[in-house]
């Protein structure tokens, strides 16, 4: 047994990047800056967007990128319920009303055949969520959103770099989100990203994240000071510091690389536990696509197992191994039940997936022998 726990998950940061927050430390400039413009545009240059904003959080991306599209009291919008809180608690901010969806039990991704069913009038958008990095059925998507008139905001905090059909995630839809949180696949401490190909949705977005100013005057009038500015919107406090865009700018650097590096845990991970018959392993991509790995998501079958997911992600953790779980579907949590009324047997996917998975540690960091030992661990117990 190892000696030492291994967490579920280290962050990856290289003196490169510990230089590059030094530097703008020591400029002049540490908020919004030259920094954000950088990050922004090596960020829609390797995505393939046209505009990419930087912004606090992918929570602070996806209410802007609702509210950009015109999101509002009254309206619906289609949520799966295998997602963080984050997805719908976006949508209530602007006092719209999530309907959380069904998943499905192979993909963990969004089952159209449920969101379909769940559209009437008020459904205004479809927010996919690419679990783990696995890109959700985007076609079924957009043509379901061009049936119904629904616009489409991807939350992507998981799908970083991360490609559907030969494309980027973030270069598609009318907004795409991502994360970069401490433990996601790469990370400013806190941040996110909106990329979109509207200069409509950008121009919106750019403006609200900053209070609902308006710097861009001089471009109307050619008489303006350098103080002048105007309040056009009542917006919100989003913008990423200069600090922490330092810190994107390096990672991004690094972001095939820390992508490479989990692919290959994953291949370790699926030959080692191929035979193992109480465990089903995560989907792959198409052949043209590109999975970020930022989870190894495993299905525990509890009966075969003999065991629970609980008592399996125990026994990992007495053998000094950290995993998590990704997550309890949002169906399954007190506000929603008491907010929206969902019941466990409404969500046929979810509720059987809440039962069963669990994620393995997956990250650049680790070493031959640190995932030699989480096989070795989960061999012992379910073999
Ligand atoms: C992490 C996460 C978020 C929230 O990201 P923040 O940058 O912390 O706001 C949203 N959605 C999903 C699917 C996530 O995993």
């Amino acid at each position: 047994m190892r000696a030492e726990f291994l967490p579920f998950h280290r962050h990856d940061i290289s003196q490169a990047e510990i230089d590059s927050v030094v530097e703008t430390l020591k400029s002049p400039w540490i908020t919004s800056g030259p920094k954000v413009r950088e990050f922004e545009q090596n960020f829609a240059e390797y995505v393939g967007a046209k505009h990419a904003l930087a912004v606090t959080s992918c929570t602070a991306a996806l209410h802007l990128a609702l509210e950009a599209l015109g999101i509002k009291e009254g309206d619906e919008v289609l949520v799966p319920t295998m997602t963080f809180t984050a997805t719908a608690e976006a949508v209530m901010y602007l006092r719209a009303k999530p309907v959380l969806v069904d998943v499905r039990r192979d993909t963990l991704n969004i089952d159209l055949k449920d969101a379909e069913k769940k559209i009437n009038v008020r459904t205004k958008a479809i927010m996919p969520v690419h679990v783990a990095g696995l890109p959700a059925d985007l076609e079924g998507v957009h043509h379901l959103a061009r049936l119904n008139g629904l616009k489409v905001i991807e939350d992507a905090a998981h799908a970083f770099p991360t490609k559907y059909r030969a494309k980027f995630i973030g270069s598609v839809s009318d907004a795409t989100c991502f994360s970069f949180y401490a433990t996601k696949t790469m990370t400013t401490g806190e941040g996110g990203m909106l990329t979109t190909n509207s200069d409509a949705v950008a121009e919106r977005v750019r403006m609200m994240r900053q209070h609902g100013l308006n710097r861009d005057v001089w471009k109307r009038r050619d008489d303006v000071d350098s103080w002048y500015y105007e309040v056009l919107e009542s917006g919100f406090k989003y913008n990423m510091p200069d600090i922490n865009a330092a810190l994107g700018v390096a990672q991004l650097k690094r972001a095939e690389e820390f992508r490479a590096k989990r692919e290959n845990i994953s291949r370790f991970y699926r030959e080692a536990f191929s035979d193992i018959e109480c465990l089903s392993l995560p989907s792959d991509v198409e052949p043209d696509g590109l999975h970020s790995w930022h989870l190894f998501t495993l299905k525990l079958d509890p009966q075969k197992a003999g065991m629970s997911r609980s008592q399996l992600t125990r026994s990992l953790k007495e053998r000094n191994i950290g995993t998590s779980v990704h997550w309890i579907p949002l169906h399954l949590h007190p506000f929603y039940q008491r907010h929206f009324g969902v019941k466990p047997e409404d969500f046929d996917g979810g509720t059987w997936l809440s039962e069963r998975i669990f994620s393995l540690p997956i990250y650049p960091g680790m070493t031959e022998t640190d995932i030699k030992d989480v096989v070795g661990a989960v061999r012992q117990i379910l073999t």
